[in-house]
């Protein structure tokens, strides 16, 4: 069992550099080789970052913030940020997906819709450091068991200092059943384990570092539910 959790992220890694980065790398990108899984799931977590990039928005122009995007992916919202304005700093822990994001994003930048360029790096999001106005983890959740999301999200807390966006698949019953039959993450994307968490710990976690749920939103298509939750310092959210 030990050993099984000290492997877990070495295989998350191998997995998002191999046939799992294959897979997200078609799921977000723009071509039309996807089953219907597959696109059902493009599409769920494209209303995911709209949801993101509106709640930020809402708050008032992007432009000079800094960001960080913890297990970027390729780059999927760290891109629309740096179009906004912001400064980004994103990394993942799988090279593949940071290489990826990197072009995607000089395509941006050589269409001229990004002027200041973010910032990406291979990075486990344990080892990040440095203080940003926003940090946003989207879908990452997944790849963490329950006995280690508090850590992770305290120590996201400890990087942010007026916005954590976090999402992630909610632990219902509903869910849980769904899971177990094999419905909810179907296909290849199962050879890396997958877990949900309920909201409450996810809560509890946040509060235990000062922080609250300001807003709340939730996707959910056929093949893809993410639970989104944007927080604040205790402080100003109960202004
Ligand atoms: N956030 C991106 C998005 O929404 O487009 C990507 C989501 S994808 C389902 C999960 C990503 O988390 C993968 O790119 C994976 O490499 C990354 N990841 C998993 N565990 C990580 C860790 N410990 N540190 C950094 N990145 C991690």
């Amino acid at each position: 069992e030990t050993t099984r959790k000290a492997d877990d992220k070495e295989e998350v890694r191998s997995y998002f550099n191999t046939t799992g980065f294959d897979r997200w790398n078609r799921i977000y990108g723009q071509t039309d080789d996807l089953n219907s899984v597959q696109l059902d799931i493009r599409l769920g977590h494209a209303q995911t970052v709209e949801k993101i990039l509106e709640m930020v928005k809402n708050d008032g122009p992007l432009e000079g913030l800094k960001v960080c995007d913890a297990g970027c992916g390729t780059g999927s919202l760290s891109i629309p940020l740096a179009m906004e304005g912001a400064i980004v700093s994103a990394s993942d822990i799988s090279s593949a997906m940071v290489a990826e994001a990197e072009r995607r994003a000089q395509e941006s930048i050589n269409e001229g819709s990004i002027l200041v360029r973010p910032r990406f790096e291979t990075r486990d999001l344990e080892s990040l450091d440095g203080k940003y106005h926003t940090v946003a983890c989207v879908d990452v959740l997944i790849h963490y068991p329950q006995e280690k999301a508090a850590g992770m999200i305290q120590h996201l807390a400890s990087l942010a200092e007026r916005r954590l966006i976090l999402s992630f698949a909610p632990k219902t019953w509903y869910y849980s059943v769904l899971k177990r039959i094999g419905e909810l993450f179907p296909g290849p994307s199962k050879t890396t384990r997958a877990y949900l968490h309920s909201e409450e710990d996810v809560e509890a976690a946040l509060k235990a570092a000062g922080w609250v749920v300001r807003r709340r939103d939730m996707t959910a298509t056929k093949f893809y539910f993410s639970r989104l939750l944007e927080a604040v310092p205790a402080a100003a959210g109960s202004q």
